[in-house]
């Protein structure tokens, strides 16, 4: 290991999730989770040269977490003291407005992280915890944040704002703020060199299609819209969450069946979703019942399908004609090549033409899988968070 390393950290409210990245090659060099800190059967892993470390312990906290996953690269290496670590990037989900950009830390900053915890109470609180505990642990290195939000800050304010009474949605900070920023951008980036062109000359739409799922329109490499709002809940349909619904449901639920505020909360990020329509939230499984006939989850694959076409059409609406591309990512938009067909035989009727062949194809390569004549380049981009927001970091700490 010769090139300065970042260490990647994304702490939720009970899971760790670290690597340590070079950013330059772009190797992950090391990597794992903590997973249920607080709980009597906590669990690490740790990945290194091509090995899987796993032990069940209790984890009592985010720091006994953090020292587990120092234990860990010190029994199984590599030793941090030689992997040259310039800096600790670490990913915060809620920004809100204060920070469109990725921002060194200092005691300001955690205060303002802390200060967003209202806007999401069920990311922001761990995030908070894990850069007190790394800067404890890392004290002579810069730390980096680097937020879900920041690139969906360009939005313009039509897009953003809700139409509700405008002092109480100010007072409250309620706005579309837009999540899985990174990944958005990190794609957009590779779609212009898959392109071979500047990605300032040109309109795409990006799919992040993973257990949560969200999709963005940008124009010349600036977000202009994307489906997830104040909160990750808005938009697609995911795997535990409802994605769009008629926000009277809320009312509906709690007036005619009885549900508390937390109950819905629950019910709509942890119940709903494919989970919610067929029972089942991996989309490998939901593919295996449809195969076996099952007609639950065959709705849950058309609504799913549906929801993506009409916020495909919205956005070529918002673009103001059709895009360059449209490029599929993250767990499902890699791997589901049902998906993908479907969307673009939806599209048919704009010229979007799918080459099967290429498209069933298996791969970690960033490829076009339309045919030469589709009006609309049709892209698969493997994701990686845990790169950009090494190389933001790095290239904040090296300016
Ligand atoms: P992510 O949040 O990006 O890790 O994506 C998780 C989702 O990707 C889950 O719903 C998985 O079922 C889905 N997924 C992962 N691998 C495959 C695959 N080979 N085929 C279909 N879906 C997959």
């Amino acid at each position: 290991m010769s090139h300065a390393t970042v260490l990647v950290i994304n702490a939720g409210s009970s899971t760790i999730k670290y690597q340590l990245v070079d950013p330059t090659s772009g190797e992950a060099i090391a990597g794992g989770l903590v997973e249920r800190i607080g709980e009597s059967n906590g669990l690490v892993e740790h990945r290194y040269h091509g090995e899987e470390h796993s032990e069940e312990l209790p984890i009592t906290d985010h720091g006994h977490g953090l020292r587990e996953v120092l234990r860990l690269f010190d029994t199984h290496g590599p030793r941090l003291a030689d992997a040259h670590i310039v800096a600790v990037g670490h990913r915060v989900v809620q920004g809100g407005s204060v920070f469109p950009h990725p921002t060194v830390v200092d005691d300001d900053v955690v205060e303002k992280i802390r200060d967003l915890i209202p806007l999401a109470p069920l990311h922001n609180p761990g995030s908070v915890r894990g850069i007190e505990v790394a800067r404890e642990l890392f004290s002579d290195i810069p730390h980096v944040v680097v937020f879900d939000t920041s690139f969906f800050q360009t939005m313009p304010a039509s897009a953003y704002t809700y139409a509700l009474p405008k002092d109480l949605a100010a007072e409250h900070s309620i706005r579309r703020y837009g999540f899985h920023g990174t990944s958005h951008q990190y794609v957009s980036e590779q779609a212009a060199l898959l392109l071979g062109r500047d990605l300032t000359s040109f309109n795409q739409i990006v799919a992040h299609l993973g257990s949560g799922a969200s999709i963005s329109a940008i124009a010349g490499g600036t977000a202009v819209d994307t489906s997830m709002g104040l909160t990750p809940l808005e938009g697609l349909v995911m795997g535990t969450r409802t994605g769009d619904m008629d926000p009277a449901i809320v009312l509906h639920l709690q007036r005619a069946a009885g549900l508390s505020i937390d109950e819905v909360n629950t019910l709509l990020n942890k119940e709903s979703g494919l989970k919610g329509l067929c029972g089942n939230n991996d989309f490998r499984e939901v593919l295996a019942m449809i195969e076996a006939g099952n007609q639950d989850a065959a709705l849950a694959f058309d609504v799913y399908v549906h929801r993506l076409v009409k916020y495909i059409g919205s956005y070529m609406a918002v673009l103001g004609g059709l895009p360059e591309v449209i490029t599929f990512t993250a767990g499902v938009g890699e791997n589901n090549a049902l998906i993908r067909e479907r969307v673009a035989d939806a599209l048919a009727g704009f010229g979007v033409r799918i080459d099967k062949e290429a498209n069933a194809v298996r791969s970690k390569e960033a490829r076009i899988v339309s045919t030469p004549d589709s009006t609309v380049a049709v892209a698969v981009i493997p994701t990686n968070e845990e790169l950009a927001i090494a190389r933001q970091t790095l290239a904040l700490v090296e300016a």
